[in-house]
């Protein structure tokens, strides 16, 4: 048995097989010679390696036509016509009769000559430059058996082992397979740990080293709660993880069966509301069917992230996912957030600055991407408002840090608007538009901002990144990365009272207002509307039924009190262990 720690991002328990994908290029490949007389094996591993990339493109296209139209399965053609380009599968065979080296090898030394040829003949040709590399990586899953995260052959769900996964590869991600997530590197800010939320399956980032040691593993246990993977228990150990999942899907069982009212009532009658935060259409349901009052967030940005390589969604794509949501949720209120893509959310195969961001988290991401990229954003506002006549659609900005900038969006929704209102298409008049509280800048001129906006949502994660000038994805400063951050609890403290004193409604919707121990520091400092990962909705629910305001109010001023992070989450811990123990 082997126990790794790592970091907890999603509760839960999963035992089953480990399935390795790979969301990146593949490594490249050693020159290991042959001898003469394997020359003939290593041309049939090249034949069977071309006939797997072409069936698995041909089911892309396929499924990209179905569910995106022609446009999108064209794409793929361009791939296969590459692909059964006679000259490169040639020079490949070449390779291995004429230099006896190992298929892996000739496919990699071909393929990147090409693409580097291809380069240096013109910068133009850098995206298909690209593509060449695409495919000598389809290839070469190919041959040495490894799976691409959109390509899952299991038929049952394994836990999915990987070195790192982009949030675009975990997107992709199929959740009925998908029965656990872990990684050798990663933290608990980034986006990864966001879908893994969306996905509602345990997850465990940043174990440190492991892939090397799963060739003999038959069973792993990952852990969520305590961010654990143990690889090949013990009986005792793998007991004892049965009861722990029996017990947590009893847990699940009770959850679902209580009173889903939309409102979570406090002992002193307080309503509050739990909404979810979304990235994926289909998640608008559970948030429906758990009594959420409403989609707090929805991520827009992962459309473009689980689009095909090198492509934008069209306005037609944007159109029937927000339908979709806006009919879900039945009239109850989805707050769609205009695309937040940058910093660690880049679609694959498209590029928005001409050289890589040496600061990607200060660079061209959100707001200003969208400001930078008219055609787009346009595209994205016409779908949304067309949209809207299906439900009750609110719209917010991300990363806002001027009201200037909160103006020019505006400027252009509203044009948008009224090229609609020209054409006569049908939309809702009065769509509330509102900001993101991410930036200490906004935090601090929020007052600016009351005059013009119509609603605040608080986005944690971002607001304590750059309030502690810290990487959310960067596992080294993680130290400083704590949500309990007195820094973060008085900023959360100054954006309430200036959305109260200005009558603006204000909400929450960073990964702290998942945390069940949070929720009653979260009320104290005045929050009634907090917006959450679809799965917590009834635990949290219920957590908020356990209070009063005022112990929440009591809590909150003792916190303001502490001097640390470490301070107020031991608070925090010993108040819900308390309450927890008496049973509240
Ligand atoms: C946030 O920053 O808190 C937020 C909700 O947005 P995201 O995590 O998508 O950046
Ligand atoms: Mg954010």
């Amino acid at each position: 048995m082997k126990v790794y720690q790592g970091v907890p991002v999603y509760p839960g328990v999963a035992i089953g097989k480990l399935s390795v994908v790979v969301s990146d290029r593949v490594g490249s490949q050693k020159r290991v010679l042959i001898q003469p007389g394997q020359v003939d094996k290593e041309l049939r591993r090249i034949e069977a390696a071309f006939r797997g990339a072409n069936a698995a493109l041909e089911t892309s296209r396929d499924d990209a036509t179905r569910q995106l139209g022609a446009e999108f399965g064209r794409l793929y053609e361009a791939y296969l016509l590459i692909l059964n380009d006679a000259g490169m599968r040639s020079r490949i065979e070449k390779a291995v009769s004429e230099h006896l080296v190992t298929a892996e090898y000739a496919v990699d030394s071909t393929l990147n000559q090409q693409a580097d040829l291809l380069r240096n003949l013109d910068p133009h040709y850098a995206e298909r430059a690209n593509d060449i590399l695409d495919l000598r990586d389809r290839l070469l899953h190919e041959l040495l058996s490894i799976r691409a995260v959109d390509r899952a052959e299991t038929t049952e769900p394994t836990i999915v082992a990987a070195s790192f996964l982009k949030p675009s590869a975990a997107s992709k991600l199929d959740p009925a397979k998908t029965s656990a997530i872990v990684t050798e590197n990663g933290a608990i800010g980034s986006h990864t740990a966001i879908v893994a939320a969306a996905l509602h399956v345990p997850t465990v980032l940043g174990v440190g080293s492991f892939l090397t040691e799963t060739g003999e593993t038959t069973v792993a246990i990952v852990d969520g709660e305590l961010g654990r993977l143990v690889l090949d228990p013990t009986p005792d150990v793998l007991a004892q993880y049965e009861r722990k999942l029996n017990r947590l899907h009893e847990e699940q069982r009770r959850l679902e069966s209580k009173n889903r009212s939309i409102y979570a009532k406090t002992l002193d009658g307080v309503d509050i509301e739990i909404k979810g935060n979304i990235e994926f259409p289909q998640e608008a349901k559970t948030c429906y069917e758990y009594g959420a009052p409403g989609v707090g967030l929805y991520r827009t940005e992962f459309l473009y992230l689980t689009s095909p390589s090198g492509t934008l969604p069209n306005e037609e794509a944007h159109f029937e996912a927000y339908k979709q949501v806006a009919e879900a949720m039945n009239g109850r209120q989805v707050t769609i957030r205009t695309f937040d893509l940058g910093a660690d959310k880049l679609p694959n195969g498209l590029k928005f600055t001409p050289e890589p961001e040496p600061n990607p988290f200060l660079g061209l991401r959100s707001v200003r991407l969208s400001l930078r990229n008219g055609d787009m954003f346009r595209t994205q506002i016409r779908a949304l408002l067309r949209a809207s006549v299906y439900g009750k659609i609110a719209v917010m900005f991300p990363l806002v840090s001027t009201i200037m900038e909160f103006r020019k969006a505006r400027m252009i929704f509203n044009d948008v608007r009224d090229e609609l209102l020209e054409k006569n298409v049908p939309f809702d008049r009065d769509i509330p538009l509102g900001i993101m509280v991410e930036t200490p800048a906004a935090v601090i001129t929020l007052e600016q901002f009351a005059h013009d906006v119509d609603f605040f949502s608080i986005g944690t994660n971002d607001l304590l990144q750059y309030a502690m000038a810290t990487d959310r994805t960067n596992p080294s400063v993680s130290e400083l990365y704590e949500q309990e951050s007195p820094a973060l609890l008085r900023m959360i403290k100054r954006t309430v009272d200036v959305a109260r004193t200005y009558d603006k409604p204000v909400s929450l919707c960073g990964q702290m207002g998942s945390v069940p121990e949070n929720i009653p520091l979260l009320l104290g400092l005045g929050l009634r509307t907090i917006s959450v990962a679809p799965g917590m909705i009834l635990r949290l629910k219920e957590v908020c039924e356990g209070y009063s305001i005022a112990d929440c109010q009591d809590l909150a001023a003792r916190a303001a009190l502490m001097e640390s992070s470490t301070e107020v989450r031991m608070l925090l811990r010993n108040d819900w262990h308390e309450r927890t123990q008496t049973g509240y």
